[in-house]
């Protein structure tokens, strides 16, 4: 067999792709480059930015989608309980390894020897020999010490540390709550602005989830929930967390800061098998392309992590700094719908699919809606279909199907404009709006749906995917294959 894995590039890609939006890339003339490009979502991130720029840049997203026809989903990310370090006199200041330092939990400007930080708890939650990482661990310090709002500390790894940069504690639990006072302003702004996704950072366990509900749950529109895994609390509550949320972020910049390095592609595998087997959507975020913040092209090793993403089965890969604040934001973007696109052609031809999910307990029955959705994906194999159509209210059935990884295309069909984009963060769909699903006959909406998207011609087959519900009594799925 040749080794070379030269193959027809997919139309449709299943992998979704996220974009930040950052200085880089929010004026309208990027944001159409960043959809046309191949973005399903964008990230609005509220650790940087304010209201204002926030709610422009939102606009300009809504306005692109629209001139574009593309149900672009826009994702507002809480910053949650992240810890950061003040400012300082001259916007830095210098650490030298094996120097003392006093970190301060008093609100002053930073300098030489001390480094203020606003997080009160910061002297409570730390004791002698605690390590603090700065800078995503480019810099260390060990406690000594403490002394009321005084923190000693020696340096491990010294270097330049700026303004409010971000301050990790592993293996320390945070007495900081969940969502803090800046979350909420955030979650009310995002609430007004009509986001689609929320997603919570430091997610340590399924109440902080539950909270977040409950702030969201009354909204006109309610957007959905991601939980952001990033610290080993996260990691141990993890299927508790998964049960609570919508999707899931395994947010590699903080986990791998927060565990060995080594342990990160590890626990990425296991919340993308946990998260599918349960039908929830799982993004796989950050540095996966990260040299293109600075480069035209990627290194072969990010090259090699995304398709790593893509073979396990990730419902979306994401771009940060790379879309945010590089010089070449549609190019990363047109990269990795490349390597996607590449590396799904590839998996679909040699195993049929991309990873196939983990199963709950073998003993136990599997779950009714999943097992139709095993037995569409199976049955497109069989009959050769050439789309699944799902009609979907609430989006429960479209991700139902696209958790079993059908090889071919999944369409949502909805009569509702957000479900429709909430669904683009699914892997293999394509949203689709139909003003007449609710009357019209279903048949004729799959067959046209599909026609319309040019996903099959006359004489070939379709899937018809229905009847899925929350409430066992209407929970009444078929699968109904049509003939072009
Ligand atoms: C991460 O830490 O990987 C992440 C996605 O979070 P943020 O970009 O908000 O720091």
């Amino acid at each position: 067999m040749p080794i070379i894995t030269e193959v027809d590039l997919l139309k449709h890609r299943r992998t979704k792709i996220i974009a930040t939006l950052g200085p880089a890339s929010d004026q309208p003339e990027i944001i159409h480059g960043l959809i046309n490009a191949g973005v399903n979502v964008v990230r609005l991130n509220m650790s940087h930015g304010d209201h204002t720029s926030h709610a422009a840049t939102f606009a300009r997203v809504r306005e692109a989608a629209q001139a574009l026809k593309q149900p672009i989903a826009i994702l507002a990310d809480l910053c949650g309980p992240k810890i950061r370090t003040g400012a300082f006199e001259h916007g830095q200041m210098e650490l030298a390894t094996g120097s003392k330092v006093i970190v301060t939990t008093r609100d002053i400007i930073g300098s030489p020897g001390i480094i203020p930080s606003q997080y009160d708890a910061l002297a409570t939650d730390v004791q002698p020999s605690t390590s603090i990482l700065l800078d995503d661990g480019r810099l260390k310090l060990q406690v000594i010490s403490v002394a009321g709002t005084e923190i000693s500390c020696s340096v491990v790894d010294g270097g330049t540390l700026k303004n409010h940069t971000g301050i990790n504690l592993p293996n320390t639990d945070l007495s900081a709550p969940s969502l803090t006072t800046k979350d909420r302003d955030d979650v009310e702004f995002a609430l007004n602005l009509g986001v689609d996704f929320l997603a919570l950072s430091f997610v340590r366990r399924a109440s902080d989830i539950e909270e977040l509900r409950a702030l969201v749950e009354h909204a006109t529109r309610s957007p959905a929930l991601i939980a952001k895994i990033e610290n080993p609390e996260a990691l141990e509550h993890a299927s508790d967390i998964i049960a609570a949320t919508d999707a899931i972020m395994v947010a590699r910049g903080d986990l791998g800061v927060e565990l060995n390095p080594e342990q990160v592609p590890l626990a990425q595998r296991q919340l993308i098998d946990m998260s599918r087997a349960a039908n929830k959507p799982v993004i796989v975020a950050t540095q996966m392309l990260e040299s293109m913040i600075e480069n035209p092209r990627p290194t072969r090793a990010e090259v090699t992590d995304v398709s790593a993403a893509v073979s396990m089965g990730a419902d979306a890969i994401m771009l940060s700094g790379e879309t945010a604040a590089g010089a070449y934001p549609i190019q990363a973007v047109t990269m990795m719908d490349r390597i996607a696109r590449q590396s799904e052609s590839y998996f679909l031809q040699h195993s049929g699919s991309t990873s196939r999910r983990t199963r709950g307990a073998p003993d136990s029955p599997v779950p009714f809606g999943d097992a139709i959705a095993d037995a569409a994906a199976r049955l497109v194999y069989d009959l050769q279909a050439r789309a699944v159509l799902v009609i979907s209210r609430t989006g429960m059935s479209a991700v139902t199907v696209s958790a079993a990884r059908p090889p071919a295309p999944v369409v949502g069909i909805t009569g509702d404009a957000d479900t429709c984009r909430r669904m683009n963060l699914m892997w293999g769909l394509i949203p689709v709006v139909a003003d007449d699903v609710r009357h019209a006959n279903a048949n004729e909406i799959a067959r046209r749906t599909a026609r319309d998207l040019g996903l099959a011609a006359d004489g070939q087959r379709l899937l018809l995917v229905r009847g899925f519900s929350s409430a066992p009594q209407y929970n009444t799925p078929s699968i109904t294959i049509l003939n072009m």
